[in-house]
């Protein structure tokens, strides 16, 4: 069956004054995978992110989410997306149920806050305040905000930056899930394992331009295919592998 395209983006360009941080690029998401855009620092990730997500304006280039067109009906794009609020936005007196619900009525919408946070097992920590909660709480319960308008499509900026291998992994099985339930997820991530392991398919985005679109597979398959060898002889395991060998892993931060 054919994939079904549930994002397109067409010569995408957004300059910052004279600084072209986006340089036409275009790219296809479909429904109900994983798509990770991928590049260093200042690639452009968040910039396209924010445009898609109607935060941010385009200088010039066409962009349909679902069906509707960004330019036309951004209201209608806005309804169908889940969005990482900024965690500046996370009133630090209010425990996060009282968020879940201050953040359910700015989208108009009513969530059994229990509910949502036991699917980012998040149900203990009900009655904690947002700056109470380890790293990896922070980005559970970030990325449980993103659910609140049963959105079709999600977006993730980072969202493991910064966490431990556990926190990390845990992340990851959440995101599998949430996408299991059909749920159309973009990530963005500088962490190629991460991507590896995670992404159905990824854009490596350079300098505002993308350099490279297929599965992860695909474009492992196509460097071997062009000679490419690693320097060293690959060992059977990494020293990630040790550290969760040796730690286990459960959270520790709970
Ligand atoms: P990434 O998320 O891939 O790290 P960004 O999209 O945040 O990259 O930024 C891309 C480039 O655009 C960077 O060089 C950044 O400094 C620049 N940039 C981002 N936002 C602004 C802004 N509001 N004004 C000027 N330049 C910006
Ligand atoms: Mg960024």
């Amino acid at each position: 069956m054919e994939p079904k395209t549930i994002i397109a983006v067409k010569d995408l360009v957004k300059n910052y004054g004279d600084f072209k941080a986006v340089k036409g690029i275009s790219f296809e998401v479909f429904e109900g995978e994983i798509f990770g855009l991928l590049g260093p620092n200042g690639a452009g990730k968040s910039t396209t992110l924010e445009i898609i997500e109607t935060l941010r304006g385009k200088t010039s280039g066409e962009i349909m989410v679902d069906g509707f067109n960004l330019d036309q009906s951004p209201n209608e794009i806005k309804k169908i997306i889940g969005v990482q609020l900024q965690t500046s936005g996370y009133y630090p007196g209010l425990n996060l149920t009282e968020l879940i619900h201050l953040f359910a009525g700015l989208y108009n919408e009513h969530v059994n806050a229990i509910e949502l946070l036991d699917t980012v097992n998040l149900r203990d920590k009900a009655k904690a305040k947002f700056k109470e909660l380890s790293g990896g709480q922070k980005q559970r319960f970030s990325i449980a905000t993103t659910l609140i308008n049963k959105p079709k499509i999600i977006f993730l900026d980072e969202p493991t930056t910064g966490l431990d291998p556990q926190a990390r992994r845990n992340l990851w099985d959440l995101i599998k899930e949430i996408r299991s339930k059909g749920t159309t997820v973009i990530i963005t991530t500088h962490y190629m394992d991460e991507a590896e392991i995670l992404c159905d398919r990824v854009a490596i985005i350079d300098s505002g331009n993308i350099i490279a679109k297929a599965s992860p597979d695909k474009l492992i398959d196509e460097l071997v295919a062009s000679g490419f060898e690693k320097p060293k002889e690959v060992k059977q395991a990494n020293l990630e592998d040790v550290f969760i060998h040796l730690t286990g892993k459960h959270l520790r931060e709970e």
